[in-house]
C-alpha cells in the first residue's frame, strides 16, 4: 500500500498533539523546588533599584513569575522565631523558637538550638516522604538533624577559630569535611571581595569610618557567600529539594541604615550595592529553574529603620523590622507576571507540599499561595489534606551551650539585638 505523504505527516502531527495532552507534563508537580530565604528583603527598599534596572534577576522573577508582598508576625519578632515558622507553618509558641536567646533551666543565657524545636520542619516532613533534601545555613538549625540528604547548619559561620571543634555541624557529620573549602571567613575575605558592596580604596579614616565597620561587612559577605558556594555545590547532588538562607541585608539593614540619610557619605547606599550583590546571587538560582523546576523566595519581614516611640526614643533592633517582606514563585506551574495577595510567612510550607503533590496539614497555620499556579496547574493538582504530620516522638531537648555563644552574643549586641 502506498502511503500519502502529506496524510502521514497530519498522522504524525496529531499523535504529536495527543502525547502532549495526555502527558499533560505542562500541569504535573515540579520534580525539584529550590527555596532561596533572603532575611529581611524588602520591596520598597529595592523600587527605586528597580526602576534603576539595577536588580535584573528581581526583574526577571517580576515578570515570568508570581510576586508580592508577604506579611510577618504583627507584634514583631526576631527572626529565629520567623525562619521557623516559615519551616514549620505553625505559631511561635507550637513551635518553641522565641527568639535568639533562650534561658536554661538553671537561668542560664543560651541560644536557642534546633534540639529546641517542638515541630517538624519541611525537612523533616520531605526527608520522611523520601525526597532528598538539602539545607544550608536556615536559622536554629545546630545540632544538625539527620535528613534524607544534606543539612549544613547555620553553626558553621561561626567556627572561625581552628581550636573550637564542635561535632554536628552538618549532617551526615562527614560532610563537613567535604564543605570546609567553600568556607569564607572574615580573614579570608580580601578587599576586593567587597569592593562592589564597601569603599574599599578611600581613606577611611578621613572618611570617619572605622575599621570594624569593613570587618562586619566583610563577616556579613563571607557568611552569605559561604552558604552561596555550598548551595551549589549540594544542589549537583540530586536534590529533589534546596534550601539556602542569606542573612546579609538585614546585617546590613541594621549596622548602615542610618547612612542612608547622610547625602554624599561613601556608605550611603551601601545598603543597596548589597542588594545589586544579592541580586546576583538570587539570579544564579533563577538561572537553574527548568521546565521541571519551581523557584521558590522569600523574606521573614521587610525592613524599614528606626522608629521613634511615643516618648521620643530610638526603637531600634527586631523595630526596624517592617510588617511586609517579599515572596516570589517562578517556574514549574507559575502563571507569570502574576500578583499573590495577602501572604504570610505561614504559607511557604503548605504551598511547597501542595506544589510537590503532597497533603497539606489541617494543624499547620498557613495556607496555599494560590494565586501563584496556572489554573491548569490548580485543576490538575487538587489540594489534599491530612491531620497532621506530628506523628512519632519528636525529642525535645534544652537549648545546648557551645563555645561559639560568646561569638553569637557579640553578633547580636552589634545589630542592637541584645543588650
Ligand atoms: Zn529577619
Amino acid at each position: 500500500m502506498k502511503v500519502n505523504p502529506w496524510k502521514a505527516a497530519i498522522l504524525v502531527c496529531l499523535l504529536g498533539v495527543i502525547a502532549i495532552l495526555g502527558c499533560s507534563s505542562e500541569t504535573k508537580p515540579p520534580t525539584k523546588i529550590i527555596f532561596v530565604g533572603i532575611d529581611a528583603a524588602d520591596w520598597d527598599v529595592m523600587k527605586p533599584l528597580l526602576e534603576a534596572g539595577k536588580l535584573p534577576n528581581f526583574t526577571r522573577l517580576i515578570k515570568q513569575g508570581a510576586t508580592g508582598r508577604i506579611e510577618t508576625f504583627i507584634p514583631l519578632r526576631k527572626s529565629p522565631v520567623l525562619w521557623t515558622s516559615i519551616a514549620t507553618s505553625k505559631m511561635p509558641d507550637e513551635h518553641g523558637i522565641g527568639g535568639y536567646i533562650a534561658s536554661t533551666p538553671s537561668g542560664e543565657a543560651v541560644p536557642y538550638t534546633g534540639n529546641t524545636r517542638r515541630v517538624k520542619a519541611i525537612w523533616n516532613i520531605l526527608s520522611e516522604k523520601g525526597y532528598k533534601v538539602a539545607i544550608v545555613g536556615w536559622m536554629v538549625t545546630w545540632p544538625a538533624e539527620e535528613v534524607n540528604g544534606y543539612l549544613v547548619s547555620d553553626y558553621i559561620q561561626y567556627e572561625t577559630d581552628k581550636h573550637i571543634k564542635l561535632d554536628r555541624q552538618t549532617c551526615p557529620d562527614s560532610l563537613f569535611k567535604d564543605i570546609d573549602r567553600f568556607r569564607v571567613t572574615q580573614n579570608d575575605a580580601t578587599d576586593e571581595d567587597i569592593a562592589n558592596i564597601f569603599p574599599v580604596d578611600i581613606d577611611l579614616e578621613k572618611a570617619g569610618i572605622a575599621p570594624w565597620q569593613k570587618d562586619y561587612v566583610k563577616m556579613i559577605w563571607a557568611t552569605d557567600e559561604t552558604y552561596r558556594r555550598i548551595a551549589h555545590y549540594l544542589n549537583d547532588k540530586g536534590i529533589d529539594f534546596l534550601a539556602v538562607y542569606f542573612n546579609g541585608i538585614d546585617s546590613m539593614g541594621h549596622a548602615f541604615w542610618d547612612y542612608r540619610d547622610k547625602e554624599g557619605h561613601p556608605l550611603q547606599h551601601i545598603i543597596d550595592y548589597y542588594y545589586v550583590w544579592i541580586d546576583g546571587v538570587l539570579g544564579e538560582f533563577l538561572d537553574l529553574v527548568d521546565e521541571n523546576t519551581l523557584l521558590i523566595t522569600c523574606s521573614d519581614h521587610g525592613f524599614h529603620g528606626p522608629r521613634h516611640a511615643a516618648d521620643g526614643s530610638l526603637l531600634l533592633g527586631v523595630y526596624m523590622h517592617a510588617r511586609y517582606g517579599i515572596v516570589g514563585l517562578m517556574g514549574k506551574g507559575v502563571k507569570p507576571g502574576s500578583h499573590i495577595v495577602g501572604a504570610s510567612i505561614l504559607d511557604i510550607t503548605p504551598t511547597i507540599l501542595y506544589a510537590f503533590g503532597l497533603p497539606v496539614a489541617k494543624d499547620m497555620k498557613g495556607k496555599i499561595l494560590t494565586d501563584a499556579f496556572e489554573q491548569d496547574f490548580l485543576r490538575a493538582n487538587p489540594v489534599k489534606f491530612i491531620e497532621t504530620y506530628e506523628t512519632g516522638e519528636r525529642v525535645v531537648g534544652e537549648p545546648i551551650k557551645t563555645p561559639v555563644d560568646e561569638k553569637i552574643k557579640k553578633r547580636l549586641k552589634t545589630l542592637g539585638y541584645i543588650q
